[in-house]
């Protein structure tokens, strides 16, 4: 089995990881809520590891803008399982009888955890995994097996625990490593329907049409960072413009079908596009607050 290992961090280093490890479902599965525990074991019965692969999408390094780095590419879903199956298929050839099931964020298994268990990289207060070379800005993909391989990792290993994330957030979401989501920028700008007035003036001030990169953009542990960013997510960022907004939903996930920030379709845009009007109306533009935390100042961590 050692050398089934080695051979899976050959294929997804060749699908483009830049870190990954496997964890065991021993310790997995006693720290999974009983739904999602429910849902791991129901999908695979005989579940004994997790491979976890981390892949790159950004350095931290990009021209700031509206849309936050993870979604101005391709959707991470869709690309990361089109890397992962092939791997997929080459272990179970290589492991009769075996099954590897690709993951791509929506698994039930707490993702973070399980990357940082498994030595893919630090758990950071800001919530996220933090590589070696990719800092933060990875998409995390996983494959689900009954082969019992060898484990990687051990003890979780913590970020430097500077709090500068805990600082940086706009709306306080950010405690003891958890994102509160009623308060969490990136989260609300995501949100279909009604948001609060506190909600609506976090909007207004973040400056940010989807997304928010700024406990990214301020993590010590994000500097120099070395990993390439996959093509597929290395893109400039898309001009959403009035007449894109105006589209009904159909048309505009047509206009940006494959994009990561249409999956809740036009509604959370059109409306965070208004709130940043409304914004620069009262004076306040978006265009003179800080975007991205201290981004103008920090923004060089590809040095
Ligand atoms: S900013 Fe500091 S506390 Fe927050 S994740 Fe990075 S290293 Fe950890
Ligand atoms: S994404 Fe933005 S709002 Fe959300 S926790 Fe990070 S800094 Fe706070």
């Amino acid at each position: 089995m050692e050398e089934i290992l080695l051979r899976a961090g050959a294929l997804l280093t060749q699908a483009g990881a830049c870190a990954w490890g496997c964890a065991d479902s021993a310790w997995l599965l006693p720290r999974m809520r009983e739904e999602a525990r429910e849902k791991a074991l129901e999908q695979m019965p005989g579940l004994k590891r997790l491979l976890c692969a981390a892949f790159p999408y950004a350095r931290g390094t990009e021209r700031a803008g509206r849309i936050s780095r993870y979604a101005r590419g391709e959707d991470y879903h869709r690309a990361l399982l089109r890397r992962l199956r092939p791997a997929a298929e080459a272990l179970e050839a290589l492991c009769p009888g075996a099954v590897f099931t690709p993951w791509a964020d929506s698994s039930p298994f707490p993702e973070v955890y399980a990357a940082a268990r498994c030595g893919v990289g630090k758990l950071g207060k800001n919530g996220l995994l933090l590589t070696r070379t990719a800092g933060s800005y990875v998409f995390l993909g996983f494959l689900a097996t009954d082969a019992p391989l060898p484990v990687t990792g051990g003890d979780i290993t913590p970020c430097r625990g500077c709090g500068l994330c805990e600082k940086a957030c706009p709306g306080g979401a950010l405690r003891d490593g958890a994102v509160d989501p009623e308060k969490c920028l990136s989260a609300l700008t995501q949100r279909r329907g009604a948001l609060t007035q506190a909600q609506e003036r976090l909007l207004r001030g973040g400056g940010m049409l989807w997304g928010c990169d700024r406990c990214q953009l301020c993590c010590p542990e994000n500097h120099g960072l070395t990993a390439a960013p996959l093509p597929e997510f290395a893109r400039a960022e898309p001009p959403l413009t009035e007449a894109d907004l105006a589209l009904g939903d159909r048309a505009f996930r047509r206009r940006f079908t494959g994009r990561a920030f249409v999956w809740r379709g036009v509604q959370p845009l059109r409306r965070n596009a208004a709130l940043l009007q409304e914004s620069k109306a009262e004076g306040a533009s978006a265009d003179h607050m800080p975007r991205g935390g201290n981004e103008e100042r920090t923004n060089n961590y590809g040095k």
